[in-house]
């Protein structure tokens, strides 16, 4: 464990999932979903995966994906799933980003009991903290807000 100045234990940000979206430096680099495009129809997928969905071939190539999209439909949550950690109430829904891939999400910056939203709203990438784990680290998840 490494000890801050203050004498604290120092929090480390750690990815809820490995392989999903690039985990900047604070103070560089920006985040980004991480997809797999198919070599041979040219098909984009997030999350990435081994295999075509579109043409069932093994030759997906990892990309990068862009950072903003259009929401296509969005929702408001009120009832806590199972194994959820984060907020309530929150905002949910899908992006479509410029590769054609859809991506699942909670958006961010919008309030769920007055949600300033609307299909066809452009939206940016982040990363927020969805919850701390046992040992104090903040644990963060891509979510989209209003560009
Ligand atoms: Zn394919």
């Amino acid at each position: 464990m490494i000890k801050g100045n203050a004498g604290e234990l120092k929090k480390k940000v750690i990815p809820v999932e490995e392989n999903l979206f690039t985990m900047p430096s604070m103070t560089e680099g920006e985040t980004r979903l991480i997809g797999s495009k198919c070599n041979f129809c040219g098909a984009v997928f997030f999350p990435k995966r081994a295999i075509c969905g579109k043409c069932y071939r093994d030759g997906m190539e990892e990309v990068t994906l862009s950072r903003t999209g259009k929401v296509t439909t969005w929702t408001v949550i009120r009832m806590k799933s199972q194994g959820y950690k984060g907020e309530m109430p929150y905002v949910m829904g899908e992006v479509e980003l410029p590769e054609g891939v859809v991506v699942r999400t909670q958006f961010r910056g919008i309030d769920p009991d007055n949600p300033a939203i609307k299909i066809g709203d452009s939206v940016e990438v982040m990363l927020e903290k969805i919850y701390e784990d046992n040992e104090g680290n903040d644990v963060v998840c891509y979510q989209f807000k209003p560009v």
